[in-house]
């Protein structure tokens, strides 16, 4: 039986505000690459697949730049295929291999293999009809690739493009990498965020390197008052306060304007104070974000020095449908906040924010990063690290490992610091105990901070990139 992959509905927005924030010759490139690759493509279009349309770095980049490559004239659609439980227990598994991580051993069996290529398929079947010879696919990340070779039969240009990478391969990445590079092989480009993603044995013609961006006017990464940060936190119950000066407000990208009002489960349930000097990491629930390494370095190394809280923060849990582990990630740290001692206990905080809306959840995100004293990104791997460029743009102090693309946004001491060692619990203490104390200091790393995401990591930087993949593709298809 057909799966028939979820259409995700899309609007258009507006380019015209990256106006002002761009050089004018990085404008003016945007644009002519923009337009040059609608003229191209003429009536083809471009679908994007992968496998969740909430929730984790992939969804949030094709949110937020859909709109700007249709407005600009290119048909791009966006597809999210479906799968059962067994396929995306299967695909977290291959995704933590691809990490060199084999929990549960580094084997992949025959029965997870069939589970693959069957479910990839069924959704396969259902495309019939509306992906058309000529018309490009972008697939992302493990979940899809074994979709290349059908659409590539069907005439399609097709890019694979993986979201996720390790700095160092090991035996258990290499096996993942065997168990997709027939699939991958078949692609016509892929893209990789970084150099040192880019897996052995693939051919180096068709190798694309795109880091990942940011979108300046989302309700994500929009401006917002102090005002109103402390509304829209007090509105969704994190941050004690009264009635704050402000309103708990934010527009869409279109203008319109949208209200906070959904309540944050908060665990233990008190409130954080409102005059809290805070560190906060937003993540999913994730042992690659390693949620539990930061309670436990900031209980040990933070909470004993200085009067300030920690908020981990994710989405509420039931909302991901592509990511089984994220309640017992959530469990386990939930049991170590358990054993900590009084003091330290009573400063950390952990708020699932509400997913029923996108736009409302990514407001609060928002105000959660402009809120922050100290932003944290204690990662274990990163593919990219979109939170980092989030926090940097807000011009945080952002305080990371030294892993995967966080490397490519901060430079140490100048941008934001590194931690060398991600299991350095002591050096990550540390960092965050000296910048909490020295607010001039944040303030240096944050506008810096400010001034390297303009430059590099907004979105028209990598809309224009892809705009040159595309054409590459479709000229070389003739
Ligand atoms: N995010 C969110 N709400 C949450 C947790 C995460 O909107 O409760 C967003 C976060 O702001 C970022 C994305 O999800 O835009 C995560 O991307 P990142 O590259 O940091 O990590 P990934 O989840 O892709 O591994």
């Amino acid at each position: 039986m057909p799966l028939e992959p979820t259409s995700v509905p899309l609007s258009s927005a507006s380019i015209e505000p990256f106006r002002d924030l761009l050089e004018a010759d990085q404008w003016e490139e945007f644009i002519r690459s923009m337009r040059e690759t609608a003229g191209l493509l003429k009536n083809a279009t471009v679908w994007n697949i992968n496998s969740t349309a909430h929730g984790g770095g992939v969804a949030e980049l094709l949110e937020s730049q859909i709109p700007y490559q249709r407005e600009l004239g290119i048909d791009v659609r966006w597809l999210v295929i479906q799968g059962g439980r067994a396929f995306f227990t299967f695909t977290k598994r291959l995704h933590t291999l691809l990490h060199g991580i084999a929990a549960n051993g580094a084997t992949i069996s025959a029965d997870e293999r069939a589970e693959y290529e069957q479910t990839l398929g069924r959704n396969v079947e259902a495309l019939t009809g509306q992906i058309r010879a000529g018309d490009v696919a972008i697939l992302h990340d493990p979940q899809t690739a074994g979709l290349i070779p059908h659409l590539v039969r069907r005439r399609c240009r097709v890019v694979w493009r993986s979201h996720i990478g390790v700095d160092q391969p090991n035996d258990v990445t290499r096996g993942a990498w065997r168990f997709l590079m027939p699939f991958v092989r078949a692609a016509h480009a892929t893209v990789f965020s970084r150099h040192t993603y880019v897996w052995e044995g693939l051919d180096e013609a068709t190798v694309n390197i795109i880091p990942p961006s940011i979108d300046a006017f989302t309700p994500k990464n929009q401006e917002m008052d102090a005002a109103t940060v402390a509304a829209i936190l007090g509105a969704t119950g994190i941050l004690a306060g009264g009635s704050p000066r402000g309103e708990p407000d934010f527009r869409l990208r279109d203008g319109s304007p949208r209200r906070v009002a959904r309540p944050s489960q908060l665990f233990p349930e008190g409130k954080v104070p409102a005059d809290a000097r805070l560190v906060v990491q937003v993540s999913r629930w994730d042992r690659l974000k390693d949620p539990l390494g930061v309670m436990k370095g900031f209980a040990q190394f933070v909470a004993p020095k200085l009067d300030g809280h920690l908020i981990l923060a994710g989405p509420g849990v039931s909302a991901v449908t592509d990511d089984p582990e994220e309640p017992a990630v959530l469990g386990e740290v939930q049991d170590h906040w358990q054993r900590l001692e009084a003091p330290a206990r009573e400063r950390i905080h952990l708020a699932r924010l509400p997913m029923e809306d996108l736009d409302e959840n990514a407001a609060v995100v928002n105000a959660l990063q402009r809120r922050a004293d100290v932003v944290v990104q204690k990662s274990l791997g990163e593919g990219f690290g979109l939170t980092v460029a989030e926090a940097m743009w807000k011009g945080r102090a952002v305080i990371a490992s030294r892993v995967g693309g966080i490397q490519d946004q901060i430079e140490n001491g100048l941008s934001g610091l590194l931690i060398d060692d991600p299991h350095d619990l002591a050096g990550f203490g540390a960092a965050v105990t000296g910048v909490l104390a020295d607010p001039a200091r944040a303030q240096r790393l944050g506008n810096e901070a400010k001034q390297r995401v303009r430059r590099d990591f907004l979105a028209p930087r990598e809309l224009t990139q892809q705009a040159g993949l595309i054409r590459q593709l479709v000229q070389s298809a003739d």
